[in-house]
């Protein structure tokens, strides 16, 4: 099939290892639409329709992941959560796996004994697409002043039967 010096200057800037590809889908379109002759314009066109597709499903792929994290309703009491936020801001500790583009779309507490509102606020996550909830680190640790949950596993079943993936741990 003929091509314009514009049109094969254009197939140029696609990558070297799809061109050959990227070809056969420029003059596929050029058969269907009868056209004998490949131009700039038909190279653009099938460039927009392919690559759109292309870029479609990349776009999927690199979903972004949601996060919450979830604290004892005793210890809130005396602590605001500074640690928890900032080891997330600053990708530390059990934040270490995330990339830049992760989201932190809740942080709430537990709702007391034996977790009351855990699994009502992680529904409602849901409708945002959470895909993994920290438990906070004083959720998981024997510290000086708090022991850690009794209603730990309890509260991990619930979650981990909604779908949703649960990490013990946001600062220490
Ligand atoms: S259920 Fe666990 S996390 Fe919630 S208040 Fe009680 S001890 Fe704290």
């Amino acid at each position: 099939m003929k091509w314009t010096e514009e049109a094969l200057r254009e197939m140029e800037k696609v990558p070297g290892f799809v061109r050959k590809m990227a070809k056969s889908a420029v003059e596929k379109l050029a058969r269907e639409k009868s056209v004998d002759e490949i131009t700039v314009d038909l190279v653009q066109e099938t460039k927009d329709k392919y690559f759109s597709m292309v870029s479609g499903k990349n776009k999927e792929e690199k979903k972004t992941t949601k996060v919450a994290v979830v604290r004892c309703n005793i210890v809130s009491e005396v602590c605001p959560g500074v640690g928890c936020l900032r080891a997330f801001n600053n990708r530390k500790v059990h934040f270490e796996q995330y990339g830049p583009d992760t989201e932190l779309i809740g942080f709430f507490t537990c709702g007391g004994c034996s977790g009351r509102r855990v699994s009502r606020l992680v529904e409602k996550l849901k409708n945002y697409d959470l895909d993994v909830l920290h438990l906070s680190s004083c959720m998981c640790m024997d510290l000086e002043d708090y022991q850690k949950c009794p209603f730990k596993n309890q509260i991990k079943k619930v979650v981990a039967a909604k779908g949703v993936k649960v990490v013990e741990g946001t600062h220490h």
